[in-house]
């Protein structure tokens, strides 16, 4: 057979569009891949790299997908998504935040990061400046570039757990910012904002009359006392200027279902109802009903999986604590331990490799003991490392047992 030929690169240097040129794959996805090559050639790799629950979607919502395939909701839907769910979404946000929306509020897309790329590009442009603070989810950045915008990164510190302060936020103002946009808990770093701390925030937000977009598609992932309490609910009448993001990825262990939603003033989700319906006409229409089965069904796999995380959480936090020169916060909630290496840079690990950064720190951990974490420098945080725990009992325990041994200078 003949290969086609590249034509347009035979003869020319294919122009992409600077949107694209200047953007960089997943570092998460990327790192994953490198895990995932190893692997295939019948290494065992201990993979902490997964940003996803490790279980299997529920049966009972398994079961209502199968089921709207033979009703034959196999069509499009309205673009926004179908009335069923959007009613179950505001349903579920009044049972849980005693909130009421209405469904024309509701934008249901691929996938909550689909929603806050409908976010960004309905609501930012050129010479808009978003807030972010750092360590912040590896998207965050791009999609804003991608809109356009301009990110303002302002970096936390571990002292103070990785939670941006209200000094913080309303130092990082200026005339062009538009919005803040703040992830609790918080992926990378677990970390969880205090009702507290969160009205202080909302005060700068209303003092400057600026939008928060508050991603809380770890909401059910808690491990604190204080239950959960979304920022729309904040200073009693904070919701005009507050668009939430969730989804069904993370509690219901739904990430290939792509299913994920926007709650918003009505104006902003006409306008982004407007941009999914040119862009992907609507979220997958049997997705849709398996997410209206976990919403409106029993909630109870909900805390099962919520259990077990905890319990690999106080598991992970033992044995990072076990480890030398290694400094982590508490994490509050999600499933992820971040904690700092930067001690361990410029001396000899594993077989005698001296790493300067987390990046390298990952690369001679991989390589050499077959541990698979995720540096920090993706986070926007030099010197950590991030570890999922939504990985099973026994990876856990050979994968800490191999990274201490890497760590005191010996490879397993
Ligand atoms: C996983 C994740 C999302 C998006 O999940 P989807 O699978 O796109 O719904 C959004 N924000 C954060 C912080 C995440 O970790």
């Amino acid at each position: 057979m003949r290969a086609i030929p590249d034509s347009i690169a035979g003869y020319r240097t294919m122009k992409l569009s600077p949107a694209v040129t200047s953007l960089k794959p997943s570092a998460t996805i990327a790192a994953a891949a490198k895990a995932k090559a190893l692997k295939s050639q019948g290494v065992t790799v201990y993979d902490f790299t997964l940003g996803e629950p490790d279980f299997n979607t529920p049966e009972h919502i398994q079961e209502a997908a199968r089921a709207a395939m033979q009703a034959g909701h196999t069509h499009y839907t309205a673009s926004g998504g179908i009335p069923e769910l959007k009613k179950a979404i505001c349903s579920a946000f009044e049972r849980e935040q005693g909130l009421h929306y209405e469904p024309n509020q509701v934008v249901v897309s691929n996938g909550a990061k689909h929603s806050i790329h409908n976010v960004l590009t309905a609501l930012c442009g050129p010479g808009d400046e978003v807030i972010i603070p750092a360590p912040y989810w590896v998207s965050y950045k791009s999609l804003v570039e991608l809109a356009g915008a301009t990110p303002v990164i302002v970096e936390t510190t571990e002292a103070s757990g990785f939670r941006l302060t209200a000094e913080q936020f309303e130092r990082a103002i200026t005339p062009r910012t538009k919005l803040l946009l703040l992830n609790s808990p918080c992926n990378p770093t677990g970390a969880v904002f205090s009702t507290q701390q969160l009205e202080d925030l909302a005060r700068v937000a209303v003092k400057h009359n600026l939008f928060v977009c508050s991603d809380e598609i770890y909401d059910k992932l808690l491990y604190t006392d204080e239950p959960f309490k979304s920022f729309a609910t904040l200073l009693g009448g904070i919701a005009n200027r507050t668009i939430i993001i969730n989804g069904v990825s993370k509690a219901y262990a739904m990430t290939g279902w792509r299913i994920g939603w926007t709650l918003a003033p009505v104006a902003l989700t006409a306008a982004m109802d407007n941009l999914q319906s040119q862009e992907t006409s609507n979220p997958c229409s049997i997705s849709q009903y398996a997410a209206l089965a976990a919403l409106s069904g029993p909630q109870d796999c909900v805390a099962t999986m919520r259990q077990e995380f905890a319990r690999r959480r106080e598991y992970t936090l033992g044995r990072i604590r076990e480890l030398p020169q290694v400094s982590i916060p508490e994490p509050g909630g999600a499933f992820y331990a971040f904690f700092n290496v930067s001690r361990h840079f410029g001396r000899p690990l594993g077989k005698g490799t001296v790493v300067n950064n987390s990046t390298e720190f990952c690369t001679a951990l991989l390589e050499q003991s077959h541990v698979a974490l995720v540096s920090g420098d993706a986070f926007g945080a030099p010197g950590y490392v991030r570890m999922s725990f939504a990985t099973g009992r026994p990876i856990l325990e050979a994968g800490f047992d191999h990274l201490a041994a890497f760590l005191s200078g010996k490879s397993a």
